[in-house]
């Protein structure tokens, strides 16, 4: 480098951000494809709803795009028309449905809804008879009790011969409640009922498993998956060893490092009276940046749910939460990790390599899903993309 060059080179950006996330589409990538093997010979779909769990639709839409998904699978009609512009050709399903209003839109874009009530269904019969046909899907309750078609509704339907010519689902669903504990009855339940559509729906394309599901083994493959949560990198079966990568690391950095004595209080409400002379981390996350509050090391009322609270990872070691985490600070006892290594600036992993998406959310009492689609809008977003 020239001293030209020295003089006017800028930083980083996330080099220098006091929180930044790390998103591996390599992994991402990686991860899609043995969800893609396991479901074999079924096709296996991509989740995207919720931008991407948190991750962002446009670079892992792509990745996963480039990467051979075709079959697109989004919350809401907002969602579909993002995605759509980079994944030119891929069936993008829309798991609300569809309002009226909103049928230039998904026309244009090509979105199939996925119908899941009467009102829907009729709706959509309106619309298909005054614009022509255009594809959709069938959501069918088989025991979850949220959105869908009553399976006996769906099975009358498949048997009305009545049925307008132009209504023509080409994937129908139904979505697993427990999928993530192998052991419950209720999946196999749940298939007996599905095959029972199966059967009505003859010809017609079928999916019911989605992450947890996959794990299930090839009866609940059926002829699409829709994998989510495992794509991410997160657990989707309660037990045993999470064979996913890693995807996504949040870091957030070191603004000061304080001393404290033994007796002293730590964050609001004074909850955590600390027990030695102790070296405090005060870093750069907090609430605000989905660093959940449940996640505190004392003195939330939602924490009576599990023993203690988070740990980050600095320094080679693992360092607990001290006390309420706050909406941009949250405060770590760092006491056991010799001065010399390690200063303000430094970063603290969150989760991601070191501590897993799912130990850090089970420490705030709930699931790696939510802790990704809270991250908030202030981190410093890199994307390391798949060696080619
Ligand atoms: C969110 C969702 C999925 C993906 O679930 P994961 O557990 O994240 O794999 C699949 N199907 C439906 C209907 C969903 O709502």
């Amino acid at each position: 480098m020239t001293d030209l060059q020295d003089a006017f080179s800028f930083p980083d950006e996330f080099d220098i951000a006091p929180v930044r996330l790390t998103v591996d589409l390599g992994a991402l990538v990686d991860n899609w494809q043995e969800m893609a093997r396991r479901s074999a010979p079924a096709r296996a779909a991509a989740v995207v709803k919720a931008d991407a769990y948190g991750l962002g639709i446009e670079d892992c839409g792509t990745a996963l795009y480039e990467a051979g998904a075709r079959d697109f699978f989004v919350a809401v009609m907002q969602e579909g028309m993002t995605l759509r512009s980079f994944a030119p050709d891929a069936r993008i399903y829309v798991l609300s449905g569809i309002w009226p209003g909103q049928e230039a839109n998904f026309y244009d874009h090509g979105l199939v809804p996925v119908l899941a009530s009467e009102e829907q269904l009729a709706f959509w019969l309106s619309v298909t008879a005054e614009h022509g046909d255009h594809p959709c899907a069938l959501q069918v309750d088989t025991g979850f009790n949220r959105l869908g078609l009553p399976l006996e509704d769906a099975i009358a339907l498949a048997d009305d011969v009545s049925r307008p010519a132009s209504f023509s689902p080409v994937l129908v669903l139904s979505h697993l409640f427990s999928g993530d504990a192998p052991s419950s009855a209720s999946n196999r339940a749940q298939l007996d009922a599905f095959l029972r559509l199966a059967q009505a729906f003859d010809g017609i394309e079928l999916s019911l498993a989605a992450s947890a599901g996959i794990f299930l083994g090839s009866e609940f493959h059926f002829d699409l998956t829709r994998p989510g949560i495992a794509v991410y990198g997160g657990r989707a079966v309660n037990d045993g060893e999470n064979p996913m990568q890693p995807v996504a690391r949040a870091e957030a950095r070191i603004l000061q490092i304080r001393e404290a004595k033994q007796g002293e209080t730590v964050s609001y409400g004074g909850t955590t009276t600390l027990a030695r002379d102790s070296q405090l981390a005060i870093v750069a996350a907090g609430y605000a940046d989905g660093y959940l509050r449940s996640l505190s090391g004392s003195g939330v009322p939602l924490r009576a749910a599990v023993e203690g609270g988070a740990y980050g990872f600095v320094a080679g070691r693992r360092v607990p939460v001290v006390g309420r985490v706050t909406m941009d600070l949250t405060i770590f006892d760092v006491t056991d990790i010799p001065s010399s290594e390690i200063r303000t600036g430094d970063y603290v992993e969150l989760f991601g390599v070191n501590i897993p998406l799912d130990e850090a959310a089970s420490c705030g009492g709930t699931i790696g899903y939510e802790l990704l689609t809270s991250l908030g809008l202030r981190y410093e977003r890199r994307y390391l993309y798949p060696e080619a």
